[in-house]
């Protein structure tokens, strides 16, 4: 079988050249093209025309292709489907802000999570994306809209701590300058909340955001909403946060989808308000997305108000998510359900 050529090290790329007996240059010219996000060995026009042909043969170039694309008419906000090489799809979102282009990637096609509220989660797991496959999600929104990405949040499809070898490896590949080059800083990365990958992550001591999926205030809604809740219970998971918190100096960043009368009373305002309390972080309001197939409503605005004043009044950070693409069904997950069923009627 073919190699996957990007999954090399710089110095495992050389040793294979070495052995095929192509001289060094050859090696940084390959990595310039594969960093400027070249999609096939044809194409890397400096090359002896048998060289690539015998590359070609040797390897292969994992990456995307744009399946679909919604173009939202509200704002600038783009959905891809985008194919794999082995017919599996993934979903991601390119939104434009103040600050540049922001793109939400997948990690893994489908999830095994299975969150109550959760499009992705419906399907299960097929497979963990490759780093590759992550890094050609944002080189391909870049080709297709001539943009260059600013930053990226794992929010799309998958948990990022449930692939985390590979989801390690996109993450120090995208850092480096002269390919994708986008630093942690501009980096979120979101889990509903793997203690273990915590703690794990938290060693690394990366610059980047961490996002907690919590949604509840206590074990008996959460784990109603997400199954991981009976593995890794609030108390743990609150206790991995701060500790991350004091290794990391970084500010966590709180999700908390607004289901209409499941975790948007006034009593669960408070009792998150409570736990949160004297933690540096941040809680982020989002309005919850209605799935074709499950049966939760999202809150309604007047209650979404009411929950973050709650929350102000305790002294926790809040902010509401704006919608963006909201005609294209930007959250993840509802594409690809969508094109599988179109598949299975043909
Ligand atoms: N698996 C990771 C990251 C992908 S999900 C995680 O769960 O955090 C990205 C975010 O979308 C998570 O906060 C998730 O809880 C949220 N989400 C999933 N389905 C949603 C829905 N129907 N409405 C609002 N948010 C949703
Ligand atoms: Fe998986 Fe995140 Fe969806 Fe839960 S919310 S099923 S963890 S993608």
């Amino acid at each position: 079988m073919s190699e996957d050529i990007r999954s090399l090290s710089e110095e495992q790329l050389h040793q294979r050249f070495k052995e095929l007996g192509y001289p060094a240059f050859r090696t940084k010219q390959v990595l310039q093209w594969l960093d400027n996000g070249c999609a096939s060995f044809d194409e890397m026009s400096n090359l002896p025309l048998a060289m690539r042909e015998q590359l070609a043969r040797e390897f292969v170039i994992p990456g995307v292709t744009v399946l679909r694309r919604l173009e939202s008419q509200l704002d600038e906000t783009v959905k891809y489907l985008f194919g794999l090489s082995d017919g599996e799809t993934v979903e991601s979102v390119l939104m434009s802000y103040h600050h540049g282009w922001s793109q939400c990637l997948s990690t893994q096609v489908g999830c095994r999570m299975g969150c109550s509220f959760c499009a992705t989660g419906m399907g299960g797991l097929s497979r963990n994306l490759s780093a590759a496959e992550m890094l050609a999600q944002i080189e391909a929104a870049q080709r297709d809209r001539g943009i260059r990405v600013s930053s990226v949040v794992l929010m799309g499809m998958g948990e990022p701590l449930d692939n985390y070898e590979q989801v390690l490896t996109f993450l120090k590949t995208l850092a480096r300058p002269g390919g994708v080059n986008i630093g942690m800083r501009h980096v979120s990365l979101s889990t509903c909340g793997l203690v273990d990958g915590i703690y794990r992550l938290m060693e690394e001591r990366l610059q980047l955001t961490l996002s907690v999926s919590l949604h509840a205030p206590n074990n008996e809604i959460r784990s109603r909403l997400m199954p991981i809740n009976r593995r890794y219970p609030v108390e743990e998971l609150l206790k991995a946060c701060r500790e991350y918190v004091r290794v990391t100096g970084r500010r966590i960043s709180f999700e908390y989808a607004m289901i209409d009368g499941v975790n948007d009373t006034d009593a669960c305002a408070l009792e998150l308000a409570s736990r949160l309390k004297g933690m540096l972080c941040h809680v982020n309001l989002i309005p919850a997305n209605e799935v074709h197939g499950k049966d939760h409503r999202r809150s309604s605005q007047a209650r979404l108000r009411r929950f973050q004043q709650l929350l102000e009044q305790q002294g926790i950070n809040v902010t509401v998510r704006r919608t963006l693409g909201a005609d294209i069904s930007a959250s993840c997950g509802q594409l690809r359900r969508q094109e599988r069923k179109e598949d299975e009627i043909k």
